[in-house]
């Protein structure tokens, strides 16, 4: 029995030569070089065509290869009851939190702004933005939203997050349940979305929602692209409510060519590489529950299928 990794080639042979060096003992196929189907017991995999997992009679696991789980739970056919796991790395974690921080300083401190005035040959100082118009929001306090709310607090920003469930987390004002998004809506001058991608959380940063920010805010999108309506944005970026916004995920990926938010100017877009996940931390998770599966033990980073994350 062994794990087979569906997976395009450039992912599926770093992450198979990973969990051979990882655990010799166990085989590992690739879809280039296919398993016979009664020997997989694990799947590693990102999205999967619908029928695929059918056709694997004594599956035991399907791990995600990232985070988030969201194109492996909206499969029609995911069979009752198989446990499916995510990725949780401290590494990418500090990454996307190294990301928002400095896609944020580049807007509050107006960097773009003195590289223009640089090119122009302009000596021109401007005064520093006040620390009452730079409050933080942070949508999601799990693994990532948790390392961006301390990275922000440590900077000494004013940080608020917002979860499904009630966080205490020293130096931020913790709000959660829908009830409490107006509040945390209204005193971000940038929001941050590091939820995962759900039924309850597609589409939550619409016309009104973003318009419930304050004047000029700015809003920085690590979640999923599908959290953020894009017409909406574009329209309150247009109207100059919305100051400007980074975007590293987005609806469509790639993002096709004539997108007006690729071009627009006051977005700065990113091809979903806030965060870079280690192959062998992936080959690691993957391997240690096939372990635990195998010793009847609960797997590790396992998603609440019912809650979608
Ligand atoms: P976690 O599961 O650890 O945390 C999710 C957080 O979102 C939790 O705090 C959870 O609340 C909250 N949440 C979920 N649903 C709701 C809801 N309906 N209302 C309010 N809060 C909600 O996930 P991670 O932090 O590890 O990852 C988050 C996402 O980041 C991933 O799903 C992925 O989409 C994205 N990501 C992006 C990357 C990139 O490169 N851009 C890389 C890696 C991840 P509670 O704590 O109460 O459960």
């Amino acid at each position: 029995m062994g794990i087979l990794t569906l997976l395009p080639p450039q992912v599926s042979d770093p992450v198979a030569a990973s969990l051979r060096r990882l655990a010799p003992d166990i085989p590992v196929w690739t879809e280039q070089a296919a398993a016979r189907a009664d020997e997989v017991e694990a799947i590693m995999a990102w999205r999967l065509q619908p029928g695929v997992l059918s056709a694997y009679p004594r599956l035991r696991l399907l791990c995600s290869l990232a985070a988030g789980v969201d194109k492996l739970l909206g499969m029609p056919d995911l069979p009752a009851g198989l446990p499916v796991t995510r990725v949780v790395d401290p590494r990418q974690q500090v990454e996307i939190a190294q990301f928002v921080i400095a896609a944020t300083l580049r807007h509050t401190r107006e960097l773009p702004r003195y590289e223009q005035q640089q090119r122009n040959g302009v000596w021109q100082r401007h005064p520093l933005r006040p620390p009452e118009q730079c409050r933080v929001g942070v949508l999601g306090l799990g693994s990532i939203g948790t390392a961006v709310a301390n990275a922000f607090h440590a900077l000494g920003f004013r940080v608020s997050g917002w979860s499904r469930s009630r966080k205490s987390l020293p130096g931020i004002a913790c709000l959660a349940g829908q009830a409490e998004l107006p509040a945390l809506l209204a005193q971000s001058d940038v929001l941050v979305c590091t939820l995962p991608l759900t039924p309850a959380t597609h589409g939550i940063l619409n016309y009104s929602r973003l318009a419930q920010l304050p004047e000029g805010a700015f809003l920085v999108n690590v979640g999923r692209g599908e959290h953020v309506v894009e017409p909406d944005l574009l329209r309150l970026l247009d109207s100059g409510h919305l100051a400007g916004a980074a975007l590293d995920v987005f609806g469509t990926e790639p993002v096709p060519p004539h997108d007006p938010l690729w071009h627009h100017e006051r977005v700065m877009a990113t091809p979903h590489i806030a965060a870079q996940p280690s192959f062998d931390v992936m080959a690691g998770q993957c391997i240690e529950n096939v372990r635990r599966i195998r010793s009847g033990l609960p797997p590790l980073n396992a998603v609440d299928i019912a809650a979608g994350y």
